[in-house]
Order: C-alpha cells, then sequence, then structure tokens
C-alpha cells in the first residue's frame, strides 16, 4: 500500500484501514476507529460512505484547489459561491473535511468575485411574494438590454422564469416583436414544459399587443401586469434578470461581444446549483434527479465511475417516485425562506467599520444608479484603494494604491472590504 509522503487528513484512517495502525493515544485511536468506519478503500483511493447519494472519492491538497477552481472558475462553475460550490463538489462525488469552509474561502478570495459582487440594499437572491403552486404553471417573463452587441445584431435577452422551480429559459434576440415573444414562448416554454396557466409581464408593448394577446387567449393564458407604480410586482423577473447578468458579467470580463455563447453555460450553472428559496436545484425539482456535471476534471470520482446504465434507471425511478414528496418540501422550504426574507427587509442596515490601512473595493455607481443591460456589464465594484482616515459616522477617506488621496469622503455603504 502506498501512503504519499505529504501527511495529510487522510493518512491516519488510511493506516488504519490498511495496516491496522492505531495513533498510540487511546483517546486518538478511539476517533480514528469511529471515523474509519464511515470509509473504505477501492483502487488505492480513500471512499467515504454518504448518507444519500454516491460514494464519494476523497481528495486532498492541491487536488482539492483543482477541483474547487474547476468549479468555481469553468464552463459549468459561474463563480459559485462558497456553499453551493461546496454542494457541487460533493454532488459530483469529492469528499474532504474542510471543503465547505475551504469553497467559502477560495470564493471570497476570488477576484472577479468581488468586483461583480451584487451592490448591498437588495438580497442578491429571489425575492418573490408571489408563489405558484406547482411546477411550470407560472412564468414571469421580462426583456434585459440593451447588450453589448453580438453577432447576427442580437443585443437583448428575452428570460423567463417558473416561479415554483425557478427553471431559467433564456435567449438572445435582434428584435423583440410580439412575434418574437410569442415564438419564445412557444419554442422554449409550452413546447418543452406545457401549456402555463399564468404569465407575468410588464406593459411592453410586445407584452400587451392584439397579436400576443390574442396568442395567450388562444391557449387560455391568464396574463398579470406589473405597472410602472409597482414594478415589485414582477420580482421574479427582476431578480432572475439581475442572476442572469451578474454570471454573465463574471465570465465575460474584456469579452462583452461574446455574452450570446456563454448564455447555455450560465444557464446550464444556474439550473444545477441550488436556490436558496427552494433549498434545491431547479434541475432537481423540474426532473426529479441531479444533473450529472461535466466538470473537465482529471481527479477521477466515483460518481462517475460507478456510473451503470441498469442501476442509474432504476436509482432514476427511485428519484421520480420521491420527486413528489421534493417538490412538497420545496413549497415549505419557500415558505419559510419568505418569512425570512421580510424580516431581512425591516432589519436596519449595519453601519461598518473599517481599520486604516486596510484594502476597500468602492462601488462603481454612487451617483447614477445602473441601466439595465450594457451598463450592468461593468463591474459593480472598483479598486482596491487604501483607507486613509474615517471621517467620523461611517464615512472614510481613500488613498489609491500609490498613496493618491481621493478628492471626497466615502460613506461605508459604498465601500466593501477587498481579500488580495
Ligand atoms: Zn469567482
Amino acid at each position: 500500500m502506498q501512503i504519499d509522503e505529504d501527511p495529510s487528513w487522510q493518512d491516519p484512517i488510511i493506516d488504519y484501514l490498511v495496516n491496522e495502525n492505531l495513533p498510540e493515544d487511546k483517546s486518538e485511536a478511539r476517533k480514528i476507529k469511529q471515523k474509519a468506519a464511515r470509509y473504505y478503500m477501492k483502487g488505492g483511493m480513500l471512499i467515504r460512505r454518504s448518507y444519500s447519494g454516491p460514494h464519494l472519492t476523497c481528495i486532498k491538497y492541491p487536488q482539492m484547489l483543482e477541483v474547487l477552481c474547476n468549479i468555481h472558475d469553468d464552463e459549468c462553475g459561474n463563480h459559485a459561491g462558497g456553499r453551493s460550490l461546496a454542494q457541487k463538489a460533493l454532488s459530483i462525488g469529492y469528499f474532504w473535511p474542510t471543503m465547505r469552509q475551504d469553497s467559502t474561502e477560495y470564493a471570497r478570495r476570488c477576484d472577479r468575485c468581488q468586483r461583480y459582487k451584487p451592490v448591498p440594499g437588495l438580497p442578491a437572491e429571489e425575492y418573490h411574494p408571489q408563489n405558484s403552486p406547482w411546477p411550470f404553471m407560472q412564468w414571469a417573463i421580462d426583456l434585459v438590454g440593451p447588450m453589448p452587441t453580438a453577432p447576427a445584431n442580437k443585443e437583448m435577452m428575452i428570460v423567463a422564469t417558473d416561479y415554483f422551480t425557478k427553471w431559467i429559459e433564456v435567449e438572445a434576440l435582434s428584435s423583440t416583436k410580439e412575434a418574437d415573444v410569442e415564438r419564445f414562448i412557444w419554442k422554449n416554454i409550452i413546447c418543452k414544459f406545457g401549456c402555463l396557466q399564468l404569465i407575468v409581464t410588464n406593459n411592453g408593448t410586445q407584452f400587451v399587443g392584439r397579436q400576443i394577446t390574442a396568442f395567450f387567449a388562444n391557449y387560455g393564458i391568464k396574463q398579470h401586469l406589473s405597472t410602472p407604480r409597482y414594478p415589485q410586482g414582477n420580482g421574479q423577473a427582476e431578480a432572475s434578470n439581475k442572476i442572469v447578468l451578474d454570471c454573465l458579467k463574471k465570465r465575460l470580463e474584456g469579452a462583452e461581444g461574446k455574452w450570446v455563447g456563454e448564455l447555455p453555460g450560465v444557464l446550464w450553472a444556474y439550473r444545477t446549483t441550488k436556490r436558496r428559496s427552494t433549498g434545491e436545484t431547479p434541475f432537481s425539482l423540474a426532473y426529479g434527479t441531479e444533473a450529472i456535471i461535466p466538470p473537465h476534471i482529471t481527479v477521477p470520482s466515483m460518481s462517475i465511475e460507478v456510473g451503470n446504465l441498469d442501476q442509474n434507471y432504476k436509482q432514476m425511478k427511485v428519484n421520480l417516485d420521491l420527486l413528489e414528496e421534493e417538490r412538497e418540501k420545496a413549497i415549505v422550504r419557500v415558505a419559510a425562506y419568505q418569512q425570512q426574507l421580510t424580516s431581512y427587509y425591516y432589519k436596519k442596515a449595519q453601519i461598518r467599520q473599517f481599520q486604516p490601512r486596510g484594502l476597500m473595493l468602492r462601488k462603481t455607481f454612487i451617483t447614477a444608479p445602473p441601466r439595465q443591460g450594457l451598463k450592468k456589464m461593468k463591474p459593480n465594484w472598483e479598486g482596491p484603494y487604501v483607507v486613509s482616515r474615517s471621517g467620523g459616522r461611517g464615512s472614510y477617506t481613500l488613498d489609491t494604491l500609490e498613496g493618491k488621496e481621493i478628492p471626497r469622503q466615502w460613506n461605508a455603504h459604498h465601500l466593501r472590504r477587498y481579500y488580495p
């Protein structure tokens, strides 16, 4: 049995499993024995039995960094935050004892994540007082743009979100007439998910014109309008637009014209990431099973290796049996989440305190709020700057990294810490 030169968390467990060696210290020995019951060796790899789902391949430094980097930065990653990053690593079949903490740390230090972090004030995740009782019955739909012009003059995005599963459908458009919206709803919603009962839109001409109204009537689709006086009525669409735009921004630094090509990857990552509101991935709520994520990862993982068609088929049937139960559970979680959000909204914003000489990012849009589309492709935060002194009442003076003072004071709400 070969054990790597570098000491790792796996060594005592492997030493016990393979050679039945235990540490001299009695309580230490008992701990190892207890721990080891959850593990076994296969093909020279340490495997952890998981409570549910596939058994997990145990990895250590530096493979775990490789895995985190792949999941976070790559095509399927979308710069997932700590919690969903760890969940993804688990779901593709990896384990190490500090994965949650390492994931959080990894995401916190990512330069792009820091620069494109949503501006505080609104929760980054979906806030939606309206609920849909069952999947694919109620959709929000909206247009986003103008985006940077892409091939074929595509500079608008149409985004549809199912209220229940949070499933998103997106397409890049070069024109946004009623016929385009109609074609999108037919192809991306009705043909894939069946006829919807209710659609929530704003009162843009392409959503309320004669042709589209006739189309809705023909399919028995009811329409709710979000009025300009109450734009939060379409909060679901706003939230989804924000998520898609934020993901695109993180991926496209310096290559904005490529956003159309990036859309499928953004959608894939979104659909396979747990939403905080439902506690599930849109994919699992839609299909009753988690997607196998193509990891572009060189470290082999059990969950894919053991994939045997027959077994997968059986497992899928079990999952489908459980799907209804999962969806019922999601309803309960959504209700609890909404209660949490409501109290979040009424909580007063905390005044943050920053230390002199600390590194800071400054909000990009302080004077003019960002418009939708093109401007949104810019980072939300710029810097880093250095705090030179506190002006009291939560205001600060900043220096550039070269030590030049920036004329004017900045409120703490416009600043956030930068982790180099
Ligand atoms: Zn990142």
